[in-house]
């Protein structure tokens, strides 16, 4: 058996007995230069948004607090509505942000 093979019989293995965290790693973190990401003004840290750029930021607005973030409540890296199959960071902020309720 091929080790990627072996390694994803485990984590799938692992999420089964109660262990999620261990298919964590099939979705990527979202980088600032994915095309997507460019678009959207994406940021992983939104203290670096350029406010010049992205006029709607305001200061307090990052993705920990933004309606179309999902994933667990704490984590640094979660998934986005608008960016399936990626993880963004928690502190980051894209022109997409909503309020959350
Ligand atoms: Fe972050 Fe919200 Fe933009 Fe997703 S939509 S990257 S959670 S600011």
């Amino acid at each position: 058996m091929h080790y990627l093979n072996r390694r994803r019989v485990v984590q799938v293995a692992l999420a089964c007995a109660g262990f999620p965290w261990a298919v964590r790693s099939q979705a990527e973190e979202l980088i600032a230069t994915d095309p997507q990401a460019i678009t959207l003004g994406y940021v992983a840290d939104a203290a670096k948004v350029d406010v010049k750029k992205n006029p709607t930021y305001k200061p307090g607005q990052r993705c920990a607090n933004c309606l179309l973030l999902t994933g667990k409540e704490g984590d640094a890296f979660r998934p986005c509505n608008v960016f399936p199959g990626k993880l963004v960071a928690a502190t980051g902020w894209c022109r997409s942000w909503v309020k959350k309720a």
